[in-house]
């Protein structure tokens, strides 16, 4: 799960104090192979817990009184993962922190582990899924979600055989539930706009009501799943599904024109306002929302402006607020001919260069990668030496991001880069902000210090 894109930021140092009741002692502790960071922070939603660092054996320990019991999430940069701590656990995890074993390698052991390991074990198996239900998509709905319905039951199998030989809280058991239907009815959300897709019909493909008969068992509501990526991914769909048909079948829509984008989002921010209720869920999706449609808008003019005051009467979260505001200036300095951020960027002699010295006469192609995502890396390879060999008079330059600089350099030595053109940004969220690095495939397009596109794609802006 390593995150380059726009992610939930990090809130102050928070403590929790509930006075007297039963013995509230939780111990959480472990061990990381390989660590790529020197501490983990353990966080409740989007707020930091307390964080641990990592002694000379690599291991780390969080002893926890007074803790809310419930679904927490440990980060240990760049990577995150969620944990389910209740009063009187004992756990222990080890975990290899290399990117392509963070999750595969993460076992816990210890009072509490069972449910820990079972959530880890449903995380794996929708991953590993993935290929699976895509090739679904293309199966007529009932076809499709017999399918969905059958992964979905054999999980629930593997859950009800631990309930049956564990003595699993209720909570325990609602979560793991969770994990698995929300998991599923995601890709019963996006089958509509995947099966148009897929087969290439071109009107959406009718669902009768049993379709969507699950949707009765969804809860708007649930505000301690909030920041559970199964959860808040399926409500981000749904909601998209939801004002999408609403907007086709009601509001006159075909597809989401630039024309009809302001439309289309302010009637999510809608739906989203009348059917949750609850205040971290509600902040998180009209926030959600406000990036989607300035990232994909990414221009400064009276729609946008017009969005961000409906947004900014909505979401009470001040910090969202802000964010989204900075988000729009950034959007607002990077329009064509407007002058490149003053950024600085580090070459392989670890010297500071101007982002305005990189640039030259030439059109110049900014691309980001990472050290943590080799698939990413070895295909934005491949991508721009493609679009040298179609764009001989265009310079490419690499920025690393996120890759400690011994070795981003033994990865530039090692591919046998152009160390001319390869540079390392060192404050990743400076340079995440200034170029708005929403995408990996992004890619900022400049030619003497101007912007020319700051919001071009390596695979189809050429
Ligand atoms: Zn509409």
């Amino acid at each position: 799960m390593a995150r380059l894109l726009l992610v939930f930021p990090i809130l102050l140092l928070f403590a929790c104090h509930n006075s007297g009741e039963k013995p509230t002692l939780v111990y959480f502790a472990g061990e990381i192979v390989n660590p790529t960071s020197s501490h983990v922070v353990l966080y409740k939603n989007d707020v930091v817990v307390d964080s641990a660092i990592l002694d000379d054996k690599n291991r780390f320990a969080f002893n926890l009184n007074e803790v809310k019991e419930g679904l927490y999430h440990f980060d240990h940069s760049p990577q995150y993962q969620y944990v389910y701590l209740e009063h009187g656990d004992s756990l222990i995890i080890r975990l290899n922190a290399s990117p392509e074993y963070f999750d595969e390698s993460l076992v816990f052991s210890g009072n509490g582990s069972d449910i820990n390991n079972f959530m880890i074990e449903m995380f794996l198996a929708f991953e590993d899924e993935e290929p699976l239900v895509y090739s679904y998509y293309k199966l007529h709905p009932e076809e499709f979600s017999k399918k969905i319905d059958s992964l979905r039951q054999m999980k629930l199998d593997v859950l009800n055989d631990l309930v049956a030989s564990n003595e699993l809280s209720e909570g325990a058991i609602k979560t793991a539930k969770a994990a698995i239907d929300y998991n599923t009815y995601l890709d019963k959300e996006v089958y509509p706009f995947y099966h148009k897709k897929k087969t290439g019909e071109e009107v959406f493909h009718e669902l009768d009501k049993e379709f969507y008969a699950y949707r009765k068992n969804i809860d708007h509501n649930n505000g301690e799943l909030a920041f559970f990526r199964p959860y808040y991914d399926f409500m981000k769909n749904h909601f998209g599904n939801l004002a999408y048909m609403e907007c086709y079948e009601n509001c006159g829509m075909e597809s989401i024109t630039a024309k009809e984008r302001l439309h289309y989002n302010k009637h999510k921010l809608g739906l989203v306002d009348s059917l949750v209720k609850v205040e971290d869920l509600r902040n998180v999706l009209f926030r959600n929302i406000a990036m989607d449609y300035l990232l994909k808008e990414h221009m400064a003019n009276e729609d946008c402006d017009k969005f961000i005051s409906k947004f900014a009467q909505l979401s009470n979260n001040e910090r969202h607020i802000n964010e989204i505001n900075d988000l729009y200036r950034g959007i607002q300095n990077l329009q064509p001919e407007s002058t490149l951020p003053n950024l600085e960027f580090l070459n392989t002699q670890g010297e500071k260069v101007a982002v305005h010295d990189i640039v030259g006469k030439k059109q110049t192609v900014f691309y980001f990668w990472s050290g943590d995502q080799r698939g990413h890396f070895k295909n934005v390879g491949k991508q721009i030496q493609k679009l040298k060999k179609s764009h001989p008079t265009h310079k490419f330059v690499g920025i690393n991001l996120h890759t400690p600089h011994a070795k981003w350099v033994q990865m530039v030595r090692e591919h046998r880069m152009d160390t001319l053109n390869q540079f390392r940004g060192e404050d990743f969220e400076e340079v995440q902000r200034a170029f708005i690095i929403s995408s990996l495939n992004k890619c900022v397009i400049a030619k003497d210090t101007l912007v020319v596109d700051a919001f071009a794609n390596l695979y189809t802006s050429f």
